[in-house]
């Protein structure tokens, strides 16, 4: 037998998974579906940005490394303890989160930033994405601090940069097709179909799933998410189309998790079916908090300013759908629009500017009348005595709106005006397989599929209705972590 561990997929958990089976020696192999080209999953799509705990700034300065006296002196960074960490996964997961997996997450974020270090990736600071200048000094407002240095095309660069040091194997076009069991029931390899349609079956000692969700997976997403699903633009790779969830199910793996749930934002009406690797994560919207958002009768339907983005923009992104023509429209004045984010700024942009604001419901086709009038009741309501400061939950909100917007009100009352089309843009689904937190795939009994473990997108239990920004890339590196290592020690037992 060539190889002591086989992972299947190949983004940010597939290659954690791989570098991590490798410290323990294994021989590994890594399959990957997607040609080079497309190499990365839907990690080479993010920002690159991980959701940490750490108890002193100077545990995020260690982390970087090289920051220099006046970088650090420039930046207000709120700490984050492992309590706040979980408090907040359990918030915006309404509790549902597996305290396990949940805690495993939190408590090994930081020990697996300081892992991937240790693997050679590099970290900087979120100044652009996750910080406002208040004061002249960068304050970060949503508990997400560093980046991979090259965003996630960096990322993944590092990434593979490592394994091929470490010596593992990579083949791509290697569609992970079936899974090979004896008759003990215990994993022993994997069926690959190739691009030419013939199979092949190689052998390992235990195999890591870590082939993504079934976000591209039309079919899927409508049979478990629900009607208009099949309609939402994939924001990444095309290729996560359930693969690794229906083999694991196929062998008697339990289905677990949040399985009518998934990520989404608001994403440009015009975007493509799926991600373009050239425009990446930039058709998201994500500076709505600063203004307001109306559907195409020109009624808000969403309370923007409920609470720091990072912890609204994923719920947000499912109310979209369910708005005529899945379709709705963030409003800004001139006042606002230069504290949008550079995803408002690119050349690929669904955008009207006007000076009235009924040549700017023309424009963006809205009802006219129901725009003037949400607007007109919405500038009437702002509690104008609060001071407006985006980097905080600044409590201004408006008075008397039977729909609120409770901080970071502002009247839209100074030309130009902007609006920016936007539809829903699904990220991951959330629905998926039922892990220890050691990373061991149980069957529908609760035991322990011998030789089988998983991690990433397309393990269940960790989130369900809602997000906190950043924990994407970290779940899939702490549970691919262990994964990976679970199943070199399984593989040499
Ligand atoms: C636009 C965008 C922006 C994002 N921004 C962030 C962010 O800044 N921070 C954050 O934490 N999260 C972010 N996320 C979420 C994040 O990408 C995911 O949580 C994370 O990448 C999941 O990692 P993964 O390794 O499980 O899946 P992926 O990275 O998607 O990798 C899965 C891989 O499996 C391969 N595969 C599928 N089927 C098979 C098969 N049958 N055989 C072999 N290989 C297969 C696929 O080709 C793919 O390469 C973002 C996602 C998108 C789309």
């Amino acid at each position: 037998m060539a190889y002591d561990v086989i992972v299947v997929g190949g983004g940010n958990a597939a290659m954690c998974a791989a570098l991590s089976a490798r410290e323990q020696g294994a021989r590994v192999l890594v399959l990957e579906k997607a040609p080079e080209t497309w190499r990365g999953g839907n990690g080479f799509f993010t920002a690159g940005g991980f959701r940490f705990a750490f108890k002193s700034f100077e545990e995020v300065c260690d982390l970087v490394g090289d920051l220099s006296d006046e970088e650090k002196a420039s930046m207000d960074v709120p700490l984050y303890t492992e309590d706040a960490y979980y408090d907040d996964l359990m918030r915006v997961t309404e509790d549902l989160s597996d305290p396990d997996l949940a805690l495993t997450l939190v408590r090994e974020s930081q020990p697996t930033m300081k892992w991937m270090k240790a693997q050679g990736i590099r970290w900087i600071p979120m100044f652009g994405r996750q910080a406002y200048k208040v004061g002249g000094k960068f304050t970060f407002f949503g508990n997400l601090i560093l980046e991979a240095v090259g965003g996630g095309p960096g990322l993944i660069d590092m990434e593979y940069e490592s394994a091929k040091k470490a010596g593992i194997d990579v083949r791509f076009e290697a569609k992970a097709h079936r899974l090979h069991t004896d008759a003990r029931g215990r994993v022993t390899g994997v069926e690959v179909k190739k691009p030419d349609g013939t199979t092949e079956t190689v052998e390992a000692n235990a195999v890591v799933l870590a082939s993504g969700g079934f976000e591209a997976n039309v079919e899927m997403r409508t049979r478990y998410l629900g009607p208009n699903w099949d309609l939402a633009r994939v924001r990444g790779t095309p290729y996560n189309t359930g693969d690794g969830i229906r083999m694991a199910l196929e062998i008697g793996a339990q289905p677990w998790g949040h399985w009518s749930g998934c990520h989404a934002v608001q994403w440009d009406y015009n975007a493509p079916w799926h991600g373009d690797r050239k425009v990446g994560d930039n058709f998201q919207k994500h500076s709505y908090p600063l203004g307001i958002i109306v559907n195409i009768h020109g009624e808000r339907f969403v309370d923007e300013g409920a609470d720091m983005r990072n912890y609204t923009y994923v719920k947000y992104g499912r109310e979209v759908i369910k708005q005529p023509r899945r379709a709705a429209f963030q409003i800004f004045d001139k006042k606002t629009i230069d504290l949008c984010r550079e995803e408002y700024r690119i050349r690929e942009v669904t955008k009207a500017e006007a000076n009235t604001l009924e040549e700017l419901a023309q424009k963006l086709e809205i009802d006219v009348a129901g725009f003037v009038k949400t607007v007109d009741e919405f500038n009437a309501s702002v509690m104008k005595e609060q001071k407006f400061n985006p980097a905080v939950k600044d409590g201004r909100g408006t008075r008397g709106l039977a729909l609120p917007k409770t901080n970071w009100a502002n009247a839209i009352d100074t030309p130009p005006y902007s609006g920016f089309a936007v539809t829903t843009g699904i990220t991951f689904t959330f629905g998926g397989l039922h892990i220890t937190d050691a990373g061991a795939v149980l069957d529908n009994e609760g035991r322990a599929i011998p030789g089988l473990f998983a991690g990433g997108e397309l393990v269940g239990g960790i989130f369900y209705n809602n997000y906190p920004g950043g924990a994407g890339l970290m779940a899939g590196a702490v549970f691919g972590r262990i994964a990976g290592r679970s199943a070199a020690r399984s593989a040499k037992a």
